[in-house]
């Protein structure tokens, strides 16, 4: 079991090579989970050492995607912190000198192998139908020969030594112990000729140097696992305790989620990456509560966690490397629940961007107003301008035929407009308190049905069928421009006859 005493270090160690999508940010929310509950830190690293693959704005959307989600952090390239630099495009010296280290130990080596030789070897593996695999020539060199070809400036790149018999046992929080045969493993390439580290060395590097407890990390690097591991045996390093999270599940249920299927979500407006989350009209709350029980859960039944929840509850002990489904019904179930629980202050401020994207000037006192009933009726905030925008506007246009209710001509539909005007006009402001009962006595001597009256009403005051609360809906607009909306209806209803 996890000691909760022991305060944890975690990273997040992102590469800036595309957008944050939901895997990296259920991998950030559990290592910063870890180290909340733990009082430990939650550390943002950048590795940026594969230069190709680099995407502009990438790193500034990493720090986006966190804030957002409310996960911030100790220590980072932009707030610094005792193991700095925190981008690892700035600690290549570092990472030479270990790579030096790992060859002057016997445990790495210098391989001169040109691309046309290692294509060759590539060919000759294929036609023996052999995965590919460096064949270690150069594991054979003379050390201090190859030293001296290193120093006169021979182009090289340093392999890591591989052991060749036997096995390579390794251990994951979530899985136990699991069995590499080491003739499988490959002398992969630690440092590239341009005196770039891989990824693999500068993790395992950065991992020891900033005091690593934990690795929490997708399970696309569980096929390198025994590298990062021996790695750290190589140079005597305490290993850290290894999670690999659970693969997550396409939608469909059926094999593993690929950046094609994400793409293919997007352009069915059901995103999987974090930054369209938000104009989707998801609440970063219920991205948090969603992916968090993606490999996780508390008990059998408990599904509603906020951030604070989720620091207090949270245990690695729990994680499930089972493959985690992707299943944006959930989600929306989520976004629901935590709109709901939102404080109409809370609501309203949230609100604000999308009725602005939406070209409505939404001031800030109604959509308090609104906030509680509209409430219940959203999945995503995202519908609100259709739902309310007929709050902010000065008069409404509803299609005229909407206004003549169903089993009723023109007329007895302009006639029922007018009667709810008398008794409306009556009234000195609308509440819905004191405009429901007339009404509902009003739709009585009529000889018609609530659904038909009321029906016409809500179609005149907010142009639309479908629409909050009538009558509270109609305390918020006013008596005023209730009486003028509901004075339009008539003539475009009398139009009608
Ligand atoms: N830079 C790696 C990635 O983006 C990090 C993997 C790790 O956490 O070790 O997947």
């Amino acid at each position: 079991m996890t000691n909760r005493l022991s305060p944890a270090r975690v990273r997040f160690a992102p590469s800036p090579t595309g957008s944050i999508h939901l895997g990296s940010a259920r991998t950030a929310l559990f290592n910063y989970l870890l180290a909340r509950q733990t009082g430990g830190q939650f550390i943002l690293r950048i590795e940026d050492t594969d230069r190709k693959r680099l995407v502009e704005g990438a790193e500034q959307e990493i720090y986006e995607g966190l804030h957002w989600m409310g996960l911030q952090w100790d220590e980072g390239p932009d707030i610094g912190g005792p193991c700095e630099p925190y981008r690892q495009s700035e600690r290549k010296e570092i990472y030479q000198e270990y790579g030096r280290k790992l060859v002057e130990m016997g445990a790495g080596y210098y391989c001169f192998c040109t691309a046309d030789r290692l294509a060759k070897v590539r060919e000759e593996q294929q036609r023996r139908k052999e995965s590919p695999h460096y064949d270690g020539t150069c594991r054979l060199l003379d050390p201090d020969e190859a030293a001296k070809r290193v120093a006169t400036g021979e182009k090289h790149v340093i392999r890591f030594k591989m052991p060749r018999e036997g096995t390579t046992t390794v251990t994951d929080h979530l899985r136990g112990d699991i069995i590499f045969e080491n003739k499988h493993l490959d002398d992969y390439i630690l440092m590239k000729s341009d005196g770039f580290a891989l990824y693999h060395l500068a993790a395992s590097i950065d991992d020891h140097l900033m005091g690593i407890t934990h690795v929490i990390r997708g399970s696309e690097w569980l096929p390198t696992f025994s590298l990062h591991a021996l790695i750290h045996r190589a140079f005597g390093w305490q290993e850290p305790t290894w999670c690999h999270l659970s693969v997550f599940l396409k939608p469909s249920g059926k094999g593993k989620m690929s950046k094609r299927d994400a793409v293919e979500l997007r352009n069915d407006g059901n995103s999987f990456f974090l930054k369209d989350l938000e104009s989707l009209g998801y609440l970063p709350n219920a991205v948090v509560n969603w992916v968090a029980l993606m490999g996780w859960s508390f008990d059998d039944h408990s599904e509603f966690f906020t951030l604070p929840d989720l620091v207090e509850k949270f245990s690695i002990d729990k994680l499930n490397p089972a493959p985690a489904a992707i299943n944006f019904t959930k989600f929306d179930h989520f976004n629901g629940l935590h709109i709901r629980s939102l404080s109409a202050d809370e609501l309203a401020s949230r609100l604000v961007p999308y009725f602005e994207r939406a070209g409505i000037q939404a001031d800030r006192e109604t959509l308090v107003k609104i906030a509680p009933i509209i409430r219940e009726r959203m999945v995503t905030l995202d519908e609100a301008p259709e739902l309310a925008g007929f709050f902010f506007k000065a008069e409404v246009t509803p299609e005229p035929t909407d206004l003549i209710a169903k089993g009723l001509t023109a007329t007895q539909s302009a006639e029922a407009a007018r009667k709810s005007y008398e008794v409306l006009a009556t009234l000195p402001e609308i509440t819905a308190e004191n405009a429901e009962p007339p009404m509902r006595a009003l739709v009585e001597t009529l000889g018609w049905s609530l659904g038909q009256v009321f029906g016409i009403l809500r179609v005149a005051v907010t142009g639309q069928k479908v629409s909050p609360p009538l009558f509270e809906s109609m305390a918020i607009i006013g008596r005023d421009k209730v009486l003028a909306r509901i004075q339009t209806a008539i003539d475009l209803l009398e139009k009608m006859v």
